[in-house]
């Protein structure tokens, strides 16, 4: 997995989020639109059909808005790193991420960060 996708976590958090609200917005008004009979007749006034949808739709954007908050809030903790490929500063998640510009695979050395040697579980 690793070898064939070269985005960074950040990057793929914030695809992920986008996705899910697409996807989330979609889910609603294709409720709406089943409801109302827009979109065909086979879940015409079907208002338990449109309440699921609804739900799931909610839920998909509560999570994508999790996620850009998670995100957001790593993206000011995590380790700032210079690209070796393209120069540029970018943010590291973890030990291993890539470079958020060109996708370019980075390590981190352990040294370089001693306050993040101990996991918490608190
Ligand atoms: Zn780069």
């Amino acid at each position: 997995m690793k070898k064939t996708e070269h985005l960074s976590k950040i990057k793929r958090m914030r695809t992920w989020a986008n996705w899910n609200m697409v996807i989330g917005i979609l889910l609603m008004y294709a409720g709406y639109g089943f409801y109302s009979g827009f979109l065909g007749s086979l879940f015409e006034k079907s208002v338990l059909f449109m309440t699921i949808m609804l739900l799931i739709g909610f839920v998909l954007m509560m999570v994508s808005t999790v996620l850009f908050m998670v995100s957001g809030m790593v993206s000011t903790t995590s380790a700032q790193v210079e690209c070796p490929k393209c120069k540029k500063v970018t943010k590291m998640l973890g030990k291993e991420d890539a470079c958020m510009f060109c996708g370019q695979p980075l390590q981190l050395e352990e040294e370089s960060r001693p306050d993040r040697g101990i996991e918490k579980t608190t």
